[in-house]
C-alpha cells in the first residue's frame, strides 16, 4: 500500500454549458445564454455517476453563472465527495478583464460557491486556461482574494492560450508579493516540444492509446497529472452552435467517444481532487499563510 507509491493523478471538470465555450463567443452573446436549452445538469450527473463507477474524486471548477442558476448542482457535487472550486463568473478570459473586474469575479464566485457547498473554496481555473505571460497579474489577485492554488497554466504555445515558460508540474510560482501553488494542465515531451494531452479537445481528439500512454508516462515518472473534461464533451446530443469549420470540428468531433476514453483513463489509476494532490506534494499552504500584505 502506502500513499507515496500511488501515482499522483488528479481529475478536474470545468462546469459550464455547451453554448458558453470561448470558440463560440463570436456567435453567442452572453445576453442570449438563457435562451439555449440547458444540458449542464444532466451532463454533470453523468460525470458524477462515471466517477462513482471508477472510484474517482475530482475538482469541479464551477462557473458562477451556472452556480446561480443550478444551486442544487453545486450541492450535489460537494455532497458526493468532490472538491468545489471556481471557474470565475462570466467565462470571460483574463485578457478581457481588468484587474478590478477580475477581482470582483474571484471574490463573488468564491463566496457564492462556499455558501452553496458549505466548504472552503481555494482553487481557481481561468476560462480558456488564460493565465499567460500577459495576465500573470491575475495570480496576485487570486492570492489576495483567498485562493490557495491556481490551475490555469498550459505550458504550450497555443492558438488562443498557452504559457510556454510556465511550470510543467505542480509548483509554487510568483504571485505579486508572495507565491501561489500552480497545478498546470498536462503535457508530454515530444522531442523539443511539449504536446498537450488528456484535457478537453486533446482528450477527445487524440486516439485513446495516446491518452492511455500519456497517463502511463505520468505514472511511471511520478509526474503529477490533472486530467480535465467539460460536461458537454460527453454529450453527443447537444444542439449545434458552432459556425466556422474549425470550431465545429474541435467542438463536435468524437463527442460520442469521450466518455469511453475517460472511463479507460480513470480505470488506470486512482484519481483525486487537485487540492488533495497539491497537499500531498507539500506545496499547498492555507491562504492566510500566503503572505498577503
Ligand atoms: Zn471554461
Amino acid at each position: 500500500m502506502g500513499a507515496r507509491r500511488e501515482p499522483p493523478f488528479a481529475l478536474s471538470v470545468d462546469v459550464e454549458d455547451y453554448f458558453q465555450v470561448q470558440a463560440f463567443a463570436g456567435r453567442v452573446s452572453r445576453q442570449d445564454w438563457p435562451q439555449y436549452p440547458p444540458r449542464v445538469e444532466r451532463n454533470v450527473e453523468r460525470l458524477l455517476d462515471l466517477f462513482d463507477e471508477t472510484g474517482a474524486k475530482a475538482t469541479f471548477f464551477v462557473l458562477g453563472w451556472i452556480a446561480r442558476r443550478y444551486p442544487t448542482l453545486v450541492r450535489a457535487i460537494a455532497g458526493r465527495g468532490h472538491e468545489v472550486a471556481s471557474h470565475g463568473v462570466s467565462h470571460r478570459m483574463l485578457t478581457e478583464l481588468s484587474p478590478s473586474e477580475f477581482r470582483a469575479e474571484a471574490v463573488d464566485s468564491r463566496l457564492l460557491l462556499e455558501d452553496l457547498s458549505g466548504t472552503p473554496v481555494i482553487g481557481f481555473r481561468a476560462p480558456s486556461y488564460s493565465v499567460m505571460r500577459s495576465t500573470l497579474w491575475a495570480l496576485e489577485v487570486l492570492r489576495e482574494t483567498g485562493y490557495a492554488y491556481d490551475s490555469s497554466v498550459y505550458p504550450i504555445r497555443g492558438r488562443r492560450y498557452g504559457y510556454p515558460e510556465g511550470p510543467v508540474a505542480p509548483a509554487r510560482i510568483p504571485a505579486g508579493k508572495g507565491d501561489i501553488a500552480e497545478f498546470p494542465l498536462p503535457t508530454v515531451p515530444f522531442g523539443p516540444l511539449r504536446v498537450p494531452v488528456l484535457a478537453g479537445a486533446y482528450l477527445r481528439l487524440l486516439p485513446s492509446w495516446v491518452s492511455l500512454l500519456a497517463t502511463r508516462y505520468h505514472g511511471w515518472r511520478g509526474v503529477p497529472l490533472a486530467v480535465n473534461v467539460h460536461p458537454w464533451e460527453i454529450d453527443p446530443e447537444q444542439p449545434t452552435v458552432g459556425f466556422s469549420r474549425l470550431s465545429k470540428w474541435t467542438h463536435y468531433a468524437r463527442l460520442g467517444r469521450t466518455e469511453e476514453i475517460l472511463r479507460r483513463v480513470l480505470r488506470s489509476g486512482r484519481f483525486a481532487p487537485l487540492a488533495t494532490r497539491l497537499a500531498e506534494l507539500g506545496i499547498l499552504y492555507p491562504p492566510s499563510e500566503n503572505g498577503t500584505p
